[in-house]
């Protein structure tokens, strides 16, 4: 079929009334540059204002862009997971909405792919964000590398491309706390980064509130291992040798030397340091609960509401 798309961009809009103008003119800049025929299925994440009409106004306008409305804000990654869902291109390029990841770079991406890799990442070279942002980002990335079963690469987000092959296993990955840098890592074939300077957003502020950037950092950690719960084991244990070792050296002082052990002090502080101990051994517990809970129900991870293909209107 000669409508099938080579290049699929896949971009999720959250409230984005601001930058969309601006986004939509670099797409069509970009594509009237490229040789490949592309689709770019933008995923309206439930937005609040005036973002879906005027993604449906472009879709029945210029049919290579197909618009996915999802139900309700389903949160970034399973906008991005609706995306990829439904991506029919054989390469596949994930982008912001907001121009921060510059779009040209599918030139260099696609130059690397035809190298013979299967998956290229975007690498941050330098932010241009609050010096806070920065603080909350480096510390994670350090964290996440020491403690993850998988390698994910410091400063890299969703920003890239991928081959269809690298689409279908990460498709097939329906987990419900969605961390997808953790599940493009963990898919393996044949990945590398690509340093870029990440720019200001072009308009509107950020859609990440602290919140949800929390929760995808969670997700990040407690998705990808369980070293949090191994810690929790050998902490526990070695608090039981020193407290036999303790018992033990004060069972010889009293009756070698008649010594009573006194230090109602000491004894407070231990019983409430083991108390917020097990406090929080059980939050941490409780996360991988909580994520067992959410995935045995099986809910589908997104709902689409309806979708505009080819610049009609499928109702789901
Ligand atoms: N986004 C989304 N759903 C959300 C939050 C954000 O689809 O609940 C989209 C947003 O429109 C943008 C991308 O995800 O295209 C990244 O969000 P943002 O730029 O606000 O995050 P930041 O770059 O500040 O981390
Ligand atoms: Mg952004």
């Amino acid at each position: 079929m000669d409508n099938q798309p080579a290049v699929s961009f896949i971009i999720p809009v959250y409230n984005e009334t601001e930058v969309f103008a601006s986004l939509i003119e670099r797409m069509d800049e970009l594509i009237a540059k490229m040789d490949e025929i592309c689709e770019v299925v933008l995923i309206d994440d439930g937005s609040k204002d005036n973002t879906a009409q005027l993604m449906e106004a472009l879709a029945l306008k210029d049919p290579k862009y197909h618009c996915v409305f999802l139900s309700r804000n389903f949160g970034h990654q399973k906008a991005l997971s609706a995306g990829l869902d439904s991506a029919k291109g054989d390469l596949i390029m994930l982008l912001d909405a907001d121009l921060q990841d510059p779009p040209e770079l599918f030139f260099d991406f696609k130059k690397i792919i035809e190298e013979g890799y299967d998956i290229v990442y975007g690498v941050r070279r330098k932010r241009k964000e609050s010096f806070l942002k920065k603080l909350a980002y480096n510390s994670f990335y350090r964290l996440i590398n020491q403690i993850s079963n998988y390698p994910i690469p410091k400063d890299s987000g969703d920003f890239g491309m991928i081959t269809r092959p690298v689409l279908n296993a990460i498709n097939a990955n329906r987990e419900e706390s969605r961390f997808l840098r953790g599940i493009r890592s963990w898919v393996g074939f044949k990945q590398v980064g690509f340093e870029y300077e990440r720019q200001a957003r072009a308009a509107g502020d950020t859609k990440y509130t602290l919140s949800k950037m929390f929760k995808l950092a969670m997700d990040g950690i407690f998705n990808y291992t369980t070293l949090p719960i191994k810690l929790l084991s050998v902490f526990g244990t070695i608090c039981i040798i020193g407290s036999l070792i303790y018992f033990a050296l004060t069972l010889f002082k009293k009756y070698m030397y008649g010594d009573v052990p006194t230090g109602f002090t000491a004894l407070l502080f231990a019983v409430i340091l083991f108390g917020g101990f097990q406090l929080l051994s059980l939050g941490i517990i409780g996360e991988y609960i909580q994520r067992i809970f959410f995935q045995v129900k099986e809910r589908p991870l997104y709902i689409i509401k309806n979708k505009i293909i080819n610049g009609q209107k499928v109702n789901e």
